[in-house]
């Protein structure tokens, strides 16, 4: 066997390409192979939010369940920290503004979970503070005469998910990455030194060549494939495969620095920097599935016109002037998160050398996961506590 390498990172979505690149930077032989094009998939679909609160979803369940959330603010943290230096260290924009993102109420229920939420994000670590309607008149003047009070974390904001993972790509390769696109991995066996994976390669003209390459680690940043390869290398890692809504909309004059998002339902709006505005939040959409029910992540899902609508509608409220505002396009998007709404992170039980990272917001926590995968990679001891994030903690049998 010619081809051998210190790590093969399956997935060319922003974490491969993080992971491809600090790897590559730490030395490591690098081959990073995805089965269609880097960023097709969620990391260029998503809404580019770089949100370090704890988001709706995560507290919609209630105080107990947003407790639990919140034991992934280290991980926050640090990817707070490291998006503010990602352009600089890449060498290119990556579309990222942090100008603060503020999470929105509009009644005494929601206020009172404002005023929860910062103080469990505070006990973390996060700076939060809880701004009222006189406040919001100067600080957000488009914001709805409806909304009574904001959680402002200044770190949150944005980043241009069309460029941000093709840019980390380049990086990659000019620190010595190797990159396959419509390269899949098919296969993988054990050996005394690591792995020896099977690459399905399909070329333009729809050639198929199959080969072998030796490699002492693998990563799995394969998104919404992640239980799928965790079957290729003999381990459950399941997750909770989500179609969720995206629309964008004309350009208008630049007015909304913030990212938006609220207390009491599903939303995330922001203007990019070409002065469109994104709106998302979790709306759903429809995951194609086969006879049987199970997920066929390769097929094109489907939008939910009622979704379009209502994240249209949530957004308007939020956001009254929108209301004049075409929107030009919707589309779907897919991604992970897991039952407690923390991701998974770190070695993968019973697959020595394979390690993976998943769920919820990977776009926002894209580089501290690379990091701390780089790091596992390379024997170092994590810096942050990875427990809560073991990602055999649904496996039958294992103690969380
Ligand atoms: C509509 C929507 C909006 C979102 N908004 C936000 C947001 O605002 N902020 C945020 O932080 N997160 C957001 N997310 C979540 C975020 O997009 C994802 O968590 C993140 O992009 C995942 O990145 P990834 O690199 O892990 O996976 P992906 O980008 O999905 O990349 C995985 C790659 O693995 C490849 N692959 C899979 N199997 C194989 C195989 N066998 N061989 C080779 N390659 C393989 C795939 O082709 C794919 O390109 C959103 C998600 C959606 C769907």
């Amino acid at each position: 066997m010619s081809e051998s390498y210190d790590v093969v990172v399956v997935g060319g979505g922003l974490l491969g390409c993080l992971t491809a690149w600090m790897a590559a930077r730490d030395g490591a032989r690098v081959l990073l192979v995805d089965k269609d094009q880097v960023n097709q998939h969620a990391s260029g679909q998503n809404a580019g939010s770089l949100h370090f609160q704890l988001e709706y979803r995560m507290v919609e369940a209630g105080e107990e369940a947003a407790r639990v959330a919140a034991e992934a603010m280290p991980l926050h943290l640090d990817a707070a920290a490291m998006w503010a230096r990602l352009e600089e260290e890449i060498g290119e924009s990556l579309g990222v503004r942090q100008t603060g993102g503020l999470m929105v109420a509009e009644n005494a229920d929601q206020v009172g979970m404002l005023e929860f939420k910062a103080e469990l994000e505070r006990s973390w670590g996060l700076d939060v503070r809880t701004l009222d309607r006189s406040e919001l008149d100067t600080v957000a003047p488009y914001l709805s005469r409806d909304i009574v009070a904001a959680n402002l974390s200044a770190l949150e904001g944005k980043a241009d998910a069309r460029i941000a993972a093709p840019a980390v790509a380049r990086a990659a390769v000019a620190a010595g990455a190797a990159v396959c696109a419509r390269t899949r991995l098919t296969g993988a066996s054990h050996t005394p030194t690591g792995w020896d994976v099977t690459l399905r390669e399909t070329d333009r003209t729809g050639e198929v060549r199959t080969r072998t390459v030796r490699t002492a680690a693998v990563v799995i940043a394969a998104g919404v494939w992640t239980t799928e390869l965790g079957q290729v290398f003999g381990a459950g890692l399941p997750t909770v495969p989500l179609a969720l809504t995206m629309t964008v909309t004309s350009k208008v004059p630049a007015f909304i620095p913030h990212l938006v998002q609220h207390a009491g339902a599903r939303l995330s709006l922001k203007q990019s920097l070409d002065k469109t505005v994104l709106i998302g939040g979790g709306w759903p959409a429809r995951l194609m599935r086969d006879a049987d029910g199970a997920p066929e992540f390769d097929r094109k899902h489907q939008l939910v016109p009622r979704s379009i609508a209502g994240n249209a509608r949530a957004a308007v409220n939020a956001v009254p002037s929108l209301e004049r505002v075409p929107a030009v396009r919707s589309w779907v998007g897919t991604t992970t998160v897991a039952p407690d709404q923390l991701p998974l992170v770190g070695a993968v039980k019973g697959a020595p050398g394979v390690f993976v990272a998943t769920g919820g917001s990977a776009f926002t926590l894209g580089p501290s996961f690379a990091r701390v995968l780089t790091g596992l990679l390379a024997g170092r001891s994590p810096d942050i506590d990875l427990a809560p994030y073991d990602p055999a903690r649904f496996t039958e049998g294992s103690t969380p």
